[in-house]
């Protein structure tokens, strides 16, 4: 666990030396490394279960907390801290823990803030694994959820009663890429006494900083673009010294669902290119929402970057751009979305976001096919449906390659 002394982060555009604090871009590269005595450039990785001390003494003042210093790879490790000190520095918050998934760093959240009786209130359109968690899982223990729609403040405050302690919600949704106001929904948790807690996976701080605009703690699945290539599992909570370095980093060191040092390497280094990729994710997924949205074979597009997306609004105000993940809706149902699938010969099939890769899925049968028939069509999650999280390769042949399964009949 991590708390940086990091307060002013500065806007990623701005020149370095505009504020105290270093720029978005410098952060990313530099921020949390301590270089040992062998002058190492690049970060080592402590492949390391345990730490040796030097006498007795220093082993007892260790374990007593009196004096700081590793002890056992399940609580502290050097490239696991690095990872933490310069994600919290890229989202602006004073403290990062690492997990070895996302949903571990939700499940960690919630063990360390919640206790039978409480109440949560849970976007419906979050990750499926969240929303099981919740309704599932955290169900059994006494843990009560309502869920509510993402883009509806009135039902969000509606929902709040005397016991509800958070309110959880991914901006933009996967795959609608719906958003929520989320100063407004800070306001509304404020008032009703509870934390806003938001999943910031689709946009990273490169894209946007929910704690900047008011939210309390921000999960990650550090699996998708902060890995950015596909390589590990890992995720992370982000928030105040005493929510996550205490109750939160608590409940990982006990509990052990912490994240290896070689994953924290790979996050560390994909970090350093984070800004540069989102931005290229974001700049080809909106030339290909463009260009679907004119294609006579689609039916609707959804892309926060596009002038007729409902909260259309909130870019650059809340979201620097739209983001890498497009969904649209082809005309006729499963079997012509499914025909654009079988067609591709470069594009990767399979759920998975955040890749260098472009990957393409349908959600009906997929991600949102353990919803029933109704709670699917209540999400909007119709079988012409088609979610694509754009890569980094070439926006023409991602066209190509999409374009030959769209072939109107
Ligand atoms: C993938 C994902 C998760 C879960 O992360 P894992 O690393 O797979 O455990 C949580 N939230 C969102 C939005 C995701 O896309």
């Amino acid at each position: 666990m991590t708390c940086t002394t990091q307060s002013d982060p500065g806007l990623p555009d701005e020149p370095v030396g505009a504020t105290e604090a270093p720029g978005f871009a410098t952060r990313a590269v530099r921020a949390g490394q301590r270089r040992t005595e062998e002058g190492e450039h690049a970060e080592p990785i402590f492949t390391t279960s345990s730490f040796v001390f030097s006498s007795a003494a220093e082993a007892a003042a260790r374990f007593a907390g009196e004096v700081e210093g590793n002890i056992y790879s399940r609580f502290t490790n050097p490239t696991v801290r690095t990872f933490e000190e310069r994600l919290a520095a890229l989202e602006g918050g004073e403290c990062c823990v690492a997990a070895a998934s996302g949903m571990a760093a939700i499940l960690a959240l919630c063990l360390g803030t919640l206790e039978a009786g409480d109440h949560v209130v849970v976007s419906r359109s979050v990750f499926g694994s969240t929303s099981s968690l919740f309704s599932k899982y955290l169900a059994r223990f006494g843990v009560a959820t309502t869920f509510v729609p993402l883009t509806d403040p009135a039902a969000w405050e509606a929902a709040i009663g005397t016991r509800t302690r958070m309110l959880f919600c991914e901006t933009p949704s996967n795959p609608l890429t719906e958003m929520a106001d989320l100063r407004e929904l800070a306001e509304i948790a404020h008032r009703g006494g509870c934390r806003l807690v938001v999943d910031n996976c689709f946009c990273t701080p490169a894209l946007q900083r929910p704690l900047e605009l008011g939210a309390d703690v921000v999960v990650h699945s550090a699996t998708k673009y902060l890995d950015g290539q596909g390589r590990c599992v890992g995720g992370a909570v982000v928030g105040d010294r005493k929510l996550v370095g205490e109750a939160v980093f608590g409940v990982l060191r006990t509990a052990g669902p912490t994240m290896s040092p070689f994953n924290a390497w790979v996050f560390l280094k994909g970090l350093e290119t984070l800004e540069l990729r989102m931005q290229a994710h974001a700049r080809a997924a909106e030339q290909l929402a463009h260009w679907l949205d004119a294609h006579p074979a689609v039916a609707r597009v959804h892309y926060p970057g596009l002038p007729q997306h409902p909260q259309h609004h909130l870019i650059g105000a809340q979201q620097r751009s739209g983001g890498g993940i497009v969904s649209f809706a082809v005309r006729g149902a499963r079997a012509e979305a499914w025909r654009v699938i079988d067609s591709t010969r470069m594009i990767s099939i399979t759920a998975n976001l955040g890749d260098a890769k472009t990957t393409i899925t349908h959600p009906a049968t997929t991600t949102h096919g353990r919803l029933s028939d109704a709670e699917r069509a209540d999400a909007g999650i119709t079988e012409s449906l088609l979610r694509v999280a754009v890569g980094l390769e070439s926006v023409a042949d991602i066209q190509a390659d999409l374009a030959r399964g769209l072939a109107v009949s």
